[in-house]
């Protein structure tokens, strides 16, 4: 048994799909379903009992004791957390109390739960957090990218409060022993990408013939790694990362957000051209940069694949095109996200919180 916060995310989300696909080992999945976790990702498994879910808070103690007492987990997989920089600038407020106090919580709830294990729990139980690469903060175009060396240096308000969790989850191995794993992962992409982010974003407003933003000139550089390797990293650092160790998770696949739009379009004009056959380039509308936007992200993941051996099963082009594809036969699943459909269903199911 495992427990995952946040499995109703994006990554989480994707992370179950494959876990169970692989496996039969149970997953508990604690996710407080904000606007970002979407039960409709998990649809397939509605009938199966190897899938425990649990509407709750990471910051809610008393709940985590209880799951993990009833539940006696050997890991927990710490996705819960405010993702998205746009909202961190709007209303940093709630990135403050998930992913800095939520994480602190969570560390306290497991800690305690760790503590009551038998003496062999530093090699029957591992905690691992998973983090991004914006805690290094901005590389120059000319610097190496970020390895597990590089100083903490965030600018936004969402990277400053994954900086912390990683730090608190860091302090936990120090100072209790906590046997933990970080991961600090580029970005990602791929199927069940709720549609405020980049790549989803342009795909849905190409099709529905709306303008595709770029921030600035578009020349901000960004590090991608597909969904399912992301998911494939956590697997294997979960199964063979050092305690106390963290691990840089990326695909070596650096480009410019302008380069990522034009690459779709192209894809786009290729599976479902325009009914004026125009081709959806033009509908590329440059506005105003994000204040304090980073210039670059890169990620040296050589530790990764050097200690565990891991290595990305896509290419850039390979996940992009596999992407494009995924949302054009599963419309059903954008369209009940983005009506509101979904939300009405969950404060049905739960009440609104
Ligand atoms: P997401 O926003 O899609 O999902 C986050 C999930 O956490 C949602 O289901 C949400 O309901 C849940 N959640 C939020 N607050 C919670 C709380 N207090 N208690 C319980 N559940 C809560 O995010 P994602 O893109 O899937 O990212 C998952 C993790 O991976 C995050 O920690 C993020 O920082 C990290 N990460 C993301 C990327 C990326 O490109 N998306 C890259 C590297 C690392």
């Amino acid at each position: 048994m495992i427990l995952v916060t946040g499995g109703a995310g994006f990554i989480g989300g994707n992370f179950i799909l494959d876990w169970l696909a692989q496996s039969n080992e149970p997953v508990i999945n604690l996710d407080k379903l904000t606007y970002a976790g979407n039960l409709d990702t998990l649809k397939s498994l509605k009938d199966d009992a190897r899938h425990v879910f649990v509407r709750g808070d990471i910051g809610d103690r008393e709940l985590l004791a209880k799951l993990l007492a009833e539940h006696k987990p050997r890991a927990v997989i710490n996705f819960a957390a405010e993702s998205h920089v746009d909202r961190s600038i709007h209303g940093p407020g709630e990135f403050i109390q998930t992913n800095v106090g939520g994480t602190f919580n969570l560390l306290e709830a497991v800690r305690g739960y760790w503590n009551a294990l038998p003496p062999d729990r530093n090699t029957a139980f591992r905690f691992l957090h998973v983090s991004t690469d914006e805690v290094y903060g901005s590389l120059g175009p000319d610097d190496h990218p970020f390895t597990e060396e590089n100083n903490f240096e965030p600018n936004s308000p969402y990277s400053a409060s994954k900086a912390a969790s990683d730090h608190l989850v860091r302090a936990w191995h120090h100072t209790y022993g906590l046997p933990v794993l970080t991961t600090n992962c580029s970005n990602n992409y791929g199927p069940y990408h709720f549609p405020e982010k980049l790549i989803p974003l342009v795909i849905l407003n190409a099709l529905n013939g709306k303008p595709l933003p770029i921030y600035g000139d578009g020349m901000q550089i960004r590090d991608w790694l597909y969904v399912k390797d992301h998911c494939s990293a956590i697997r294997r650092v979960l199964e063979a990362g050092k305690p106390g160790e963290t691990y840089n998770v990326g695909g070596w696949n650096e480009k410019p957000n302008i380069d990522v739009v034009k690459t779709i379009c192209s894809i786009l004009d290729e599976l479902k051209p325009r009914a004026d056959g125009k081709p959806y380039v033009e509908q590329i509308t440059y506005v105003t940069d994000r204040p304090g936007h980073d210039r670059r992200y890169a990620i040296d993941a050589s530790k990764l694949e050097r200690e565990l051996g891991w290595k990305p099963a896509e290419t850039f082009e390979t996940g992009i095109r596999k992407t494009v594809e995924w949302y054009l036969a599963n419309q059903d699943w954008v369209q009940n996200v983005t009506s509101g459909a979904y939300r009405e269903w969950v404060s049905k199911q739960y009440g609104s919180r």
